[in-house]
């Protein structure tokens, strides 16, 4: 058995490599892969809570610790980006082989600038900075380029974390859920300004349907959403006793 340790800066291609070194019935114990499967609906596959986070790293402590046991004929790849030196010293004790990749900063800053969560630069920075290397900036997306993108994505994470499902939509009053085979329309929720963003709303604070979110639209006929045209206060006089035809009320003992 042989224990690679694989490090090296984020989005430096550490998985690929694995991916391609390892042979079937290797193990390959890597940190995003094992928090990814600690919690449902994982949103974005580099960021984790903190919960997550703290379990995964006690997973893949046991799993190399396991692995270092039951692990006789097969290899083991921990990938490990940036280990302390304490850490080191353990892998080290362990006999590890420590494999680099590092396809050096640019390739690096470009990848984390098109692909990653900008924060991730900071990661590689380090990285190359405690190597000596400088690294070219990675540009913090402007809110006109971000416009729907990153930040909003946050937001709409955020929100689906929070959501309890059957809360009911602000538009329609159907309720709502974070699996999209139990909404109406067969769709994931998304993300709306209750300020619409034409009139200076910023921050996606609440879900809607997909279907819903479309009628809004640009919310010049918020007044006119079947949740409200359904509602007793806005049914035509004619028709409101029909409603209010309901056992009790008839009666007026007040429900
Ligand atoms: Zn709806």
């Amino acid at each position: 058995m042989t224990l690679y340790l694989v490090i090296g800066p984020p989005a430096a291609g550490k998985s690929t490599w694995v991916r391609e070194h390892a042979e079937a019935g290797d193990l390959t114990i890597d940190f995003d892969a094992l928090a990814n499967v600690l919690t449902p609906a994982a949103l974005d596959s580099h960021k984790h809570t903190a919960e997550v986070k703290a379990v995964a790293r006690a997973a893949r402590q046991a799993a190399i610790d396991a692995a270092v046991v039951y692990a006789d004929d097969v290899d083991v790849y921990v990938i490990h980006s940036t280990p302390s030196a304490k850490l080191m010293e353990h892998y080290r004790g362990l006999g590890a082989e420590v494999v680099t990749v590092d396809p050096g900063p640019d390739v690096v800053m470009d990848r984390i600038s098109r692909e990653r969560p900008w924060q991730m630069a900071q990661a590689a920075k380090k990285w190359y900075s405690e190597r000596g290397l400088d690294t070219p900036a990675v540009k913090r997306p402007t809110t006109t380029e971000r416009g729907m993108g990153w930040d909003h994505q946050q937001h709409r994470d955020r929100l689906l974390r929070l959501h309890i499902d059957g809360t009911p939509c602000w538009w329609c009053e159907r309720p709502m859920f974070r699996d999209p085979a139990r909404n109406f329309d067969g769709a994931v929720l998304e993300a709306d300004h209750s300020l619409a963003r034409v009139n200076g709303g910023t921050v996606a604070d609440r879900l809607l349907h997909h279907r819903c979110n479309r009628q809004r639209g640009r919310g010049t006929r918020d007044h006119l959403r079947p949740a409200v045209a359904s509602a007793p206060e806005a049914v035509p006089e004619g028709e409101a006793t029909t409603l209010l035809a309901w056992p009790g009320a008839a009666s007026g003992d007040g429900g």
